[in-house]
């Protein structure tokens, strides 16, 4: 096996590795592993640059993604755009995703079988891209990769776990800040900005040392 793996160039590599990435972008497409595929229009299977640092993970699609079949591209996606474009990050490359593909039903939380049933394509885009730091936005993604169930997105905010040898923050989810409109010193659009800057820091950093 390893010497079949050094006797293929780095083209040859890249183009297994892109044949990878199409092979699980079908099976998503088409799947059926759980019963949110009965109410989606279509799954939504991630976009952005496949050779990032930095990836994110969301809950899953809502009305709007559901119907273009991207992420974070209705209202809470537009205030990801702006809180990106604030701290100097370009979202074409960064790699952004969810647990669920297919959105849940009147936009409720995935349960934990849905979030389950769908694990394996998030852990195939994250051995993929092999991201150095992952933000996590919200209570599901957070809690579903970390898996703690007492501490709530509030408490585990802004703070840096080791998640497999990869740097994780879990950071506010858009639609929440949507909810919570004030800038003041200690509210949570204020604490967003202060954790996608010290994201933003990580980030630069880890690109120096590559
Ligand atoms: N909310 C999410 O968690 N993900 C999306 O893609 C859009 C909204
Ligand atoms: Fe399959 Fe995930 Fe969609 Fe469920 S949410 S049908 S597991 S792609």
């Amino acid at each position: 096996m390893t010497e079949i793996l050094y006797s293929l160039t780095e083209e040859e590599i890249k183009r297994e590795i892109d044949k990878t990435w199409m092979a699980i972008e079908e099976k998503v497409r088409k799947c059926q592993k759980c019963p949110l595929c009965e109410s989606r229009t279509q799954s939504v299977f991630g976009e952005g640059a496949k050779n990032t640092e930095l990836m994110f993970v969301g809950e899953g699609p809502g009305a709007e993604e559901d119907a273009q079949g991207l992420p974070f591209v209705g209202r809470a996606g537009q205030l990801l755009n702006q809180i990106f474009t604030a701290a100097g990050i370009k979202r074409e490359e960064v790699y952004i995703t969810n647990v669920v593909k297919c959105r849940p039903p009147q936009n409720r939380v995935p349960t934990i079988e849905e979030c389950a049933a769908c694990n394996d394509y998030l852990f195939a885009q994250i051995s993929l891209v092999q991201p150095k730091i992952l933000v996590t936005l919200g209570n599901t993604p957070t809690k579903w990769l970390l898996k703690t169930t007492h501490e709530g997105i509030t408490q585990l905010r802004g703070k840096w776990f080791d998640w497999y040898g990869i740097k994780l923050m879990p950071m506010f989810h858009p639609s929440y800040l949507l909810r919570n409109q004030s800038r003041k010193v200690g509210s949570p659009r204020h604490l967003t900005w202060q954790d996608i800057q010290e994201v933003k820091a990580q980030w630069d950093k880890v690109r120096q040392t590559r």
